[in-house]
């Protein structure tokens, strides 16, 4: 076996939270605010047990929030690695939310939190290889690499510098079925 690789088991956290009304807006539904606190810290927690560093939020690929979640719920968030880079880690959180009382579970958000891992003096460290033992580590490996690509994909294109530079006659024809009016 390769040196200094893990798998996401030894990754895997799980926070669970009981909601109170303080948490909540003025509908009765939790602020999906103090739910992307609690993605932070379960993100925070799985990527520093993993990488055995402090780590830090660099960025968070997609918050879709799928159900609202009542006062008197319990939250569960589970979190594990689903991508390594150099000093970089992806975290896959689940968040469900259970109805004490039913015992019924809904499926509230899935995110990404990209993490990265610093020593002492704040500057990044090398993260363990990940060990993929089965398809949904695979699957979520190389979803990682792709959503990566695209990402730096879309950077290039709409760089700033490099955006006054092009034809925008094929991106006015793509606005066309869009509800926007150019007037530039
Ligand atoms: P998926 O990413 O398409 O598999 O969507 P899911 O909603 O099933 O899971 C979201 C993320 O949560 C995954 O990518 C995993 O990183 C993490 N995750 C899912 N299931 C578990 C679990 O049973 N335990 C832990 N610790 N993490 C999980």
């Amino acid at each position: 076996m390769k040196e200094n690789f893990k798998p996401n088991q030894d990754s895997e956290i799980t926070l669970t939270e009981l909601m109170l009304p303080s948490y909540a807006n003025f509908s009765g539904k939790i602020h999906g605010g103090f739910i992307l606190s609690l993605m932070d810290k379960a993100a925070f927690a799985c990527a520093s047990k993993f990488s055995g560093h402090y780590c830090v939020t660099a960025s968070v690929n997609r918050v879709d929030f799928l159900n609202p979640i009542e006062v008197g719920e319990l939250v569960t968030l589970q979190a594990k690695i689903n991508y390594v880079g150099n000093s970089s880690m992806v975290v896959g959180i689940r968040v469900t939310s259970q109805n004490i009382q039913t015992g019924k579970v809904k499926h509230c958000n899935s995110s990404y939190f990209a993490m990265v891992a610093k020593n002492e003096a704040g500057k990044n460290v090398k993260v363990p290889g990940l060990i993929l033992k089965d398809e949904n580590d695979l699957r979520r490996f190389l979803r990682s690499i792709k959503q990566l690509k695209m990402r730096k994909q879309r950077d290039i294109e709409f760089k700033k510098e490099e955006f006054s530079k092009k034809d925008f006659s094929n991106y006015k024809k793509l606005l066309e079925n869009y509800n926007v009016n150019l007037e530039l």
